[in-house]
Parts: structure tokens; C-alpha cells; sequence
């Protein structure tokens, strides 16, 4: 069977570019290059690792000097939250009510800024938090959303922000290689990055830094990435990520081209299954996302029958212990258990064929038809 990959916001194939740079890496024969050496071996090392900065830091418009890697997004979201979390116990961090996990579970005190039925930060109910007495030192926003595609304003979010002293992070992991990003256009001050999302390995990440002078740090030891992430950095892995940031960057319009497909993706799967309920549709999206709800199918058996037709999609429901919960981001967006537990969510990337689209919409049909969903049930 042809198995069809439509996941790519879960994960992205890897690049052909990235496998190469990691093979450059791996294939060395007389040593594993550790970047910190002083010998030979250690300075080859460290060219890779900091070409690999330079390549990354073009994808979000900074020096090199402010990328520090780390071991994904995880790590980052987490380094920021748990700094500001530990170094001003007395003040507030406000979170949207859509992130991923690695922000919102980093600790438990956060309060969330609540958003739209289009799921966008809501500015009035942000700047309301922020006038609330005990001031807030940190703004954490994604720039965009992992299951609807929604790219948030984040400049309006920095501007509030600014206005109220508070510090801006931003997840953009699922923006990074798919729309232009540039750290002081965006007013931020700390920037998530993760290889896998854009074509590099996994275990590779990147937090960007600003110029607030915080350094959030997590991880003591070496004086590795300037004692900002101790650790020998892994080198294969970064040698990837700087190989897909640098294709993405160059590469974008065909990413934003996928977005012709995508909606015509859409159009076909409401002339399949015309109560089909498209999600965040009417506010600027990314252009390989599509989250789509079909009221009374749980997301699971449509997962699972696509799943048997070839076609890898994903849920927007997180799944934790066993139990899978509606997903929060459509909740958040006011989304009822009905709509929030049957969604589904395609997204495209660079290896996506327009054949891909085409095998989709034939399983869906088919899948839908045997479900009694389809146009004619
Ligand atoms: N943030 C967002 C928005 C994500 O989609 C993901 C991956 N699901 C992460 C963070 C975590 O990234 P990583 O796998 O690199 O830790």
C-alpha cells in the first residue's frame, strides 16, 4: 500500500540537505567532533556548529550570537518559564489558553490570556490582565497555533506588552520556514525553534534570544553556548537543523503555495461531508494547516479508519495516560465537547504531492461513505 504522510506539523520528513550535513558529521571517521576541544578535531567541530548558527539565526532575522541551541522546543519553552517563574516569584506570567504543553505545564501558578472563536489572542482580555495589580513580568504567545494554523498578532501582543513592562516569549516552532519571522519586527524577546517541525532531525532546538538582557537558563554545568545551555552540543543533529532552517528560509514560497491547496483540500472535504466544520477559517492561517471537526465521529475512528486506508493524519486531541481529551485549543476557542472531540488535522510540507491531497480526499469518501457521513447519508 502507498502510505500517505499528512502530519508534517507533528513532524516533517527530513530533508535531503539535512540528512547529508548530519552524515558529514556521523561519518567522520577519527572522531565525534565535541566543539569545545582546542585540538583540530574540537575547531572542526565548532565550524559546523557555528555555521549552523549563522543558518538558523537567518531564519529569524538575528546575529548568530543570539541563537542558543538546545535539545527541541521542549527545552526552550521550559527554560524561559521556568526562569521568569523562578526569579520573580512575585509576579505574574500570563500564557495564552492554545500553547503547547511544554509552556503550559511548565508550572502552575500562569494565568491564561483567553481567545477568540478563531482562536487569536484576545488583546482586550490581555490588556485587561495586564493592568491587574501585581504586574506581570512575562507574555508567553505562540506565533502560531500547532493545530489550527492561526498566526497570531504578535506584534499587537508585544505593543500590550511593552505598554504594561512585561517581557514577550514566543513559541514559533510551527511558524518557523512557513511565514517570514523576524525577532524585533515581532517585538519579542525570546523566540522557540524546533529542528523536526522544519525538516532537521529530532533532539534539536533553538531559543533565540533578544536584547532585554534576561538570559533564561535551565540546564548548569559546561560553559557551553556561553553558559547559557550546558552540555556538549549534539552535533550531528544541529548540523541537520542548520541545513533545513537555511532550505526552508529559501524554500518558503513553496511552502506558501501549499495554500491553494490546501483550501481546495478543504472545499472537497465540504462537498464530501458538507457538516464538516472547518476551524480558525476566516483569520490569517498558515498556509499547509487545515483543523476540521465531523460533529458526532470521534476523532480516534476516523484516525484509526484513515489510518487503515494509508493516510496519516493527526487528532487535535492530546492523549495522555490512555485517555484522550478533546483538544484544549478548540475548547479554549469555545468549541463544544462534540466539536472538540472529533477533530481532525492535515497539514502538508515539502515533500507533499498534490497526489497526496487527491489519495486523502478518495479515503475520506470512502471512509465517510462506510460511516453513513458522507453528502447522501
Ligand atoms: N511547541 C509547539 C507549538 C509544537 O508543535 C511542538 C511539537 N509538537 C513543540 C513545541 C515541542 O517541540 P519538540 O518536539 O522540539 O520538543
Amino acid at each position: 500500500m502507498d502510505r500517505i504522510y499528512l502530519d508534517y506539523n507533528a513532524s516533517a520528513p527530513l530533508r535531503p540537505v539535512a540528512r547529508r550535513a548530519m552524515l558529514e558529521v556521523l561519518d567522520r571517521e577519527r572522531a565525534t567532533l565535541n566543539a569545545s576541544s582546542v585540538h583540530y578535531f574540537g575547531r572542526e567541530g565548532r565550524k559546523i556548529l557555528e555555521e549552523a548558527r549563522g543558518k538558523v539565526a537567518s531564519l529569524v532575522g538575528v546575529p548568530a550570537a543570539q541563537v542558543v541551541f538546545a535539545s527541541g522546543a521542549t527545552e526552550a519553552n521550559n527554560t524561559v518559564i521556568q526562569h521568569f517563574s523562578r526569579h520573580y516569584p512575585l509576579k505574574r506570567i500570563l500564557i495564552s489558553a492554545i500553547e503547547h504543553p511544554s509552556v503550559l505545564k511548565v508550572e502552575s501558578n500562569h494565568e491564561l490570556i483567553p481567545v477568540t472563536g478563531e482562536g487569536l489572542v484576545d488583546l482586550d482580555a490581555l490588556e485587561n490582565l495586564l493592568s491587574e495589580d501585581g504586574g506581570a513580568v512575562l507574555v508567553s504567545v505562540m506565533a502560531v497555533n500547532n493545530e489550527t494554523g492561526a498566526i497570531q498578532n504578535l506584534a499587537g501582543v508585544s505593543a500590550l506588552a511593552r505598554k504594561y513592562g512585561a517581557f514577550v516569549h514566543s513559541d514559533a516552532v510551527q511558524a518557523a520556514g512557513r511565514i517570514p519571522l523576524n525577532i524585533s519586527e515581532m517585538g519579542v524577546d525570546f523566540l522557540t525553534l524546533s529542528s523536526h517541525k522544519i525538516g532537521g532531525p529530532p533532539g534539536a532546538g533553538a531559543l533565540v534570544m533578544g536584547l532585554c538582557g534576561e538570559t533564561p537558563t535551565l540546564i548548569f554545568g559546561g560553559g557551553q553556548e556561553r553558559g547559557a545551555r550546558a552540555g556538549t552540543e549534539n552535533l550531528p543533529a544541529i548540523a541537520g537543523f542548520g541545513a533545513a532552517a537555511q532550505e526552508s528560509l529559501e524554500r518558503m514560497n513553496h511552502y506558501q503555495a501549499l495554500g491553494s491547496w490546501r483550501d481546495r483540500l478543504e472545499q472537497d472535504i465540504l462537498k464530501a461531508t458538507p457538516d464538516a466544520v472547518i476551524h480558525a477559517k476566516d483569520v490569517a492561517r498558515v498556509a499547509n494547516t487545515s483543523l476540521f471537526s465531523l460533529p458526532g465521529v470521534s476523532s480516534e475512528t476516523l484516525l484509526m479508519a484513515l489510518d487503515l486506508e494509508g493516510v496519516a493524519i493527526s487528532n487535535g486531541a492530546a492523549c495522555s495516560s490512555g485517555r484522550v481529551e478533546p483538544s484544549h485549543v478548540l475548547t479554549a476557542m469555545g468549541a463544544s465537547r462534540e466539536i472538540a472531540s472529533s477533530a481532525l488535522r492535515i497539514s502538508l510540507g515539502w515533500a507533499t504531492k498534490e497526489s497526496d491531497l487527491t489519495a486523502f480526499i478518495n479515503a475520506w469518501t470512502k471512509v465517510c461513505a462506510r460511516l453513513n457521513r458522507n453528502h447522501s447519508a
